[in-house]
């Protein structure tokens, strides 16, 4: 009989995150203070994140980091995650190729989000912090802090960009039954989203909007601190529980994948799968491939350029070495909302500039049908951005067809569509759109 799920016991759920900072060969470049622009370590972030969070982003020394005993044991609770061989889709694609997923969908909130949200709301709980604010756009980000805090304790205060507020209605309701609060982004309630209304009446937010309120918010509340759910190297970090683990589980089926796939937004759930399998690249010259996918209605990796630039719209982040389109740069509205933010992470941007990894842009329609085939054929309704993993290796198993070309590709799920149903319907009905870039 075919082995479709591979699973790992309690014990081999990884103790340890990694963090590839320590092993790169040429290290991100500094970060810079916004308004002076010198070089700013961890002390100079404490203000904002917390405290450990701050040491983890600028650490380029430990390969490994303990993940803390609280934080892994609430892994247990729904990791690991499975390993799962799509048959169903190899047999729809008629191809030689094999494919594999990591399905971070069964996440209790449906996405790979939680990873990161339980390891910060930990951290700030040990540091005395008892308020938390953040900005999500589909809402996955949000609905993960909302329910890390709410297991830890924390008040949590939510910007969501406003045109996901609208079209995701049900992650809101989700954030507020967590006990978090939730305003649209840009809003009223705070001097960046003042400005931004002012100058822009029908500003429809996006990430760059809403991170400038959350933040505001959180440097104007007592006790308060920040969160952010992506770009940030020690979200990365965090999230490589799920690369770790699907090296195992790999094992376990036998194969090692010749190309990963993973949908970007920030990189967050890319660096998740594909850094701890680089290590094997930056180590010992394993020749993998490792490609982004992004909207090519936000293409930072394919069309932006390498700089210094924002992580938010108002400007109170530090200035990041990144691939950018420009921190004022206002993406269509797709429905892969957590795909549209202006920039990547400095650590998957120095990747990429040293010809490290690969990116590649796929069109809305594109995405959809890629999302649709996956379904018919594993049941599993993806995330509008995890569509974006799916749709490159559809492409690549097609290309393998008519190569003959037996590549093992393996691709990360990071979250279910089942609160997305609107973009569904909306694809279903004949009236999406493509939104190729002005
Ligand atoms: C947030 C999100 C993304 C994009 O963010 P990354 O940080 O690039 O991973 C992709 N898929 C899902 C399901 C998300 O929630």
């Amino acid at each position: 009989m075919k082995q479709k799920r591979f699973f790992l016991e309690e014990s081999q759920i990884p103790k340890q995150w990694y963090n590839i900072q320590a092993e790169m060969p040429n290290k991100p470049l500094p970060i810079k203070h916004p308004g002076t622009g010198a070089v700013m370590g961890p002390e100079d972030l404490y203000p904002i994140f917390a405290e450990e969070c701050c040491r983890q982003e600028l650490n380029q020394k430990d390969v490994w980091i303990d993940i803390p005993e609280k934080v892994r044991e609430m892994y247990t609770y729904y990791r690991s995650t499975p390993l799962v061989r799509a048959y169903g889709l190899e047999e729809a694609l008629d191809t030689p190729a094999h494919i594999y997923f990591k399905n971070e969908s069964v996440s209790p909130v449906g996405s790979h989000k939680l990873n990161s949200a339980l390891a910060q709301a930990y951290y700030l709980k040990q540091e005395g912090v008892t308020n938390v604010t953040t900005e999500t756009g589909a809402g996955q980000w949000g609905a993960a802090l909302s329910y890390a805090a709410r297991l830890f304790g924390l008040e949590a205060a939510v910007y969501q960009v406003k045109i996901s507020y609208q079209q995701k209605p049900y992650r809101r309701s989700m954030m507020q039954l967590f006990g978090a609060q939730v305003t649209a982004s840009p809003s009223m309630s705070t001097r960046a989203g003042k400005d931004i209304l002012t100058a822009t009446p029908n500003h429809q937010g996006s990430l760059g909007t809403a991170i400038s309120e959350a933040i505001e918010l959180a440097q104007t509340t007592p006790n308060c601190k920040y969160s952010l759910g992506s770009v940030l190297s020690h979200v990365s970090l965090h999230q490589t529980v799920i690369g770790l683990e699907a090296e195992k589980q790999m094992e376990m089926a036998g194969e090692y994948p010749d190309e990963i796939y993973a949908a970007f937004g920030g990189g967050s759930n890319f660096s998740g799968i594909a850094f701890p399998f680089m290590r094997h690249t930056i180590n010992e010259g394993r020749k993998t491939r490792y490609i982004a996918v992004e909207p090519t209605a936000c293409p930072k990796l394919t069309k932006g350029k390498f700089d210094y630039d924002f992580g938010d719209e108002a400007g109170y982040t530090p200035l990041l070495p990144m691939y950018t389109l420009g921190h004022d740069f206002r993406p269509a509205n797709i429905h892969a909302g957590g795909l549209r933010y202006h920039g990547a992470g400095v650590i998957v941007s120095q990747l990429l500039k040293d010809g490290l990894m690969e990116a590649m842009d796929v069109e809305q329609l594109d995405v959809f049908k890629a999302a649709e085939l996956f379904a018919k054929s594993e049941g599993i309704i993806p995330a509008p951005e995890s569509g974006h993993a799916i749709a490159g290796v559809i492409k690549r198993a097609l290309e393998c067809k008519k190569s003959g070309e037996k590549k093992v590709l393996l691709f990360n799920l990071s979250g279910h569509g089942l609160i997305d149903m609107t973009a569904y319907d909306e694809y279903l009905s004949g009236n999406m759109m493509n939104f190729p870039m002005k």
